[in-house]
This record gives structure tokens, sequence and C-alpha cells, in this order.
């Protein structure tokens, strides 16, 4: 079966949210993905910052393999020793006293948040512009994006919207009627936007006085993806509620909402459920995603290979900026390109994303090696000189 035939019985069979698919893939090893018609790719997207430690690692087979052979679904009336370790270990990571309530994916981990703000006797949530953060129909609330808003209307209110990085009109959006501000520390899906130095401090500082809570949204930046486990520890912040999801399992879906602090008592018994959330196979696999960055040092690899990609990207006469931190890199164009830059650059064997009309993403494995990475410059540069010809 070609890539043809396979796209042809896709669009027979598959509802058409997301549009035709690129190409159909059919195998993945490490960085590195086949389609149904035997051509490769470097992955520089990784099922959108999703496969940190890449494709068929050996320690998320092993993992995944070994605890379904033991024990796979159990539902919530039970624990697992995985759900348990896990969640210890992700309130180790965030270093300090914390509740984690496991989810599926990013949406449901921000429906969780959402719902832990309204146990605040608050109901006003401040957001950013240009913020992703899901499309269940709370999380969607949250979503800056009018089309995808729109069509869904109404969508739960009181919802303030500030420009992302502008300090001064997050103070003042901010008073005692707030329960939550929530961000992220930096924008994913609008095209890698990071926000001044001391935005996060500025939100910090201006939920503490008013008695509200600071919701992150770290689906996309958290789990070592920036060079830290969590984007905000950069900031020298603390958050009240942290959402978790893409790099976690490292392919497994799973989310996460942890809740930090006085915070972890306010959803109660009943409050919010579950059936896959938590399961012992993807908490299994979301262990050995995090043993093998702490085993291996991934962390500092993640903030020497980013810096590699952006030395290497920066001075191309088609790009503007080169944005993000560790392995979230964003390359702003000088013209509207990024659509044509993705075309030609999957034709030349990488995936990356043309997240806005100017603005590519490059978000690839946490194990891209340097070697990788120099052919990735490489042919990206090649491809930039194409478009630009
Ligand atoms: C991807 C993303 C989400 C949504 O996660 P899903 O797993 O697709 O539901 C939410 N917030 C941010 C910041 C994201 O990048």
């Amino acid at each position: 079966m070609t890539t043809a035939e396979w796209t042809e019985r896709y669009q027979g069979a598959v509802m058409n949210t997301f549009g035709p698919p690129q190409t159909v893939l059919v195998r993945g090893e490490g960085v590195h993905v086949w389609d149904a018609d035997g051509n490769q790719y470097l992955d520089l997207l990784a099922g959108i910052a999703v496969n940190a430690l890449g494709h068929a690692h050996p320690a998320i087979v092993e993992a995944v393999t070994s605890q379904l052979t033991t024990l796979g679904h159990t539902s919530n009336f039970f624990a697992t020793e995985p759900q348990v370790r896990l969640a210890e270990k992700l309130v180790q990571l965030v270093g300090h006293d914390a509740r984690v309530f496991f989810t599926n994916s990013g949406t449901e981990a921000n429906e969780a948040a959402f719902k832990v703000t309204r146990r605040t006797g608050r109901t006003r949530v401040v957001v950013a512009e240009g913020s992703f953060h899901g499309r269940t129909m709370g999380a969607l609330a949250l979503t800056s994006k009018e089309a995808y808003r729109a069509p869904f209307e109404p969508l739960p209110g009181d919802v303030t919207w500030v420009p992302y990085g502008d300090a001064a009109a997050l103070e003042a959006a901010v008073d005692d009627t707030v329960a939550a501000v929530l961000v992220e520390p930096i924008q994913g899906e609008a095209g890698v936007v990071v926000p001044p130095d001391d935005y996060l401090r500025v939100a910090r500082a201006v939920t503490t006085r008013h008695g509200a809570l600071l919701w992150l949204d770290e689906v996309q930046t958290g789990m070592g993806r920036t060079g830290a486990w969590f984007a905000y520890e950069q900031s020298g912040v603390v958050p009240d509620l942290l959402t978790l999801a893409k790099g976690l399992g490292g392919g497994l879906p799973i989310g996460a909402c942890v809740a930090i602090g006085d915070a972890g008592t306010l959803l109660q018994p009943g409050n919010h459920g579950t059936t896959f959330g938590g399961n012992a196979v993807s908490t299994a696999a979301a262990l050995a995603v995090i043993a093998t960055i702490e085993g291996e040092g991934l962390l500092d690899h993640v903030t020497t290979i980013g810096d590699q990609l952006r030395r290497g990207l920066a001075d191309h006469p088609l790009v503007a900026e080169v944005t993000g931190r560790g392995l979230m890199v964003g390359v702003v164009l000088h013209q509207p390109l990024a659509a044509e830059v993705q075309k030609a650059a999957m034709a030349a064997g990488l995936i990356l994303n043309n997240a806005t009309p100017d603005r590519l993403r490059i978000v690839p494995p946490l194990v891209l090696s340097e070697s990788e990475a120099a052919h990735a410059v490489t042919t990206l540069r090649a491809v930039l000189d194409e478009v630009s010809a």
C-alpha cells in the first residue's frame, strides 16, 4: 500500500478535522521516521514536542511491555504502583508540597486545572492573547484563536484577555475578583513566543497580591523541553497550578495537573474524575522518560543542542530571528513563507512545523545528537535558500 492509497482510505473513513495528512508514517526509530513509500525523514517535530526520547526508545518499549504484561488498565477505583511513583516523582521534581491529578492529554490537564480555579469561590480567569490551551470546551474558552472558539460559543465565561508579555497590562487586569492567571511560559502554538524576562515574576507577584492562583500551562514547555524540568524554574517563580502532557509520556497519552501548596486540596472527592487518566501503562512510560532524562543528563544536552540549532540558523538571510530555549526553537522569517518552507523541508527529508505564516517551530526529540542537529541545520539552510530563490 502506498502513501496515496492510505491517504485515500483515510479520507474515506476519518473525520476531516485535521485537513489532508502530510504523509502516512509506518515506522519510527530514534530521530527518524519512514512513510509508506519508503521515504526517510529526520523528525524535528517529534509528534509535536511529544516523543522526548525519539521513536521506539528501548526504555519506553521495556517499561510499557513489562507493565502491560503485569497489569494494564484498572480504573481509578484502584491505585497502582507506577501511578503512585510517578505522582511522587513529579512532586519531587516540582520541589514543593503538591498533589497530582493525571489525565490523558493536555486539554484534559487544563480542564482539571480550570475546575480547580472554580473551587476558589471566584470565577474570573485572566488569559494571554496568542495562547493555546486545548480544544475541549473549557480549555477552548481559554484559547485565544477566534477561529477555534467562534463556532462553539457559548463557552464557559468570565475570561479576561491581556496581551502576552505585557506585564503592565497583566497587573492592571488582576484584582480581588480573579481566580487565576493562566499563561504559557513560552507560547508554543503561537510559534515559540518568549515573553520578557520579568513577565512570570510579575505574574507571580500580582497573583499573590490579590489571592489569585498562578496557573502555568507547561504542556509543551515542560518535562525538559527548555533545558529545565519546567520552564518556570528559569524565571525563579513557583506556580500554584502546573499543567503537563506532551513530553511527559514520551508518546504514550498522559497529562497531569499538578496543584502546589494549598491549591492541592481544592478538588475534593466527587469533584473530578477520569477512567483512563493515570493508568498503569502510561505512568510506567512517563517514569521511563524521566529516568532516561535523568540518567543521560539530557537537560544539559537539550540546552547545548538547542543553542547549536539557533546559532546555525540565525544568520540565514531569510531568518529575522531565532527564538525559544533549549529544544523549543522558533524561526521567524522575514516573509510569510513558513508553509512553503515546511513543504520543501518535507521533500528534503525534514519534518518541522509552520506554526504561523512566518514562524517555523522545531521541537525535536530531546535525544537529537550533535551530528543530527548539524545535518538538520545544513538541510534546513539549503531549503531556506531554495524557498528564497
Ligand atoms: C498541545 C497543547 C495543549 C493541548 O494538549 P492536547 O494533548 O492536544 O490536548 C495545551 N496547552 C499547550 C500549551 C499545548 O501546547
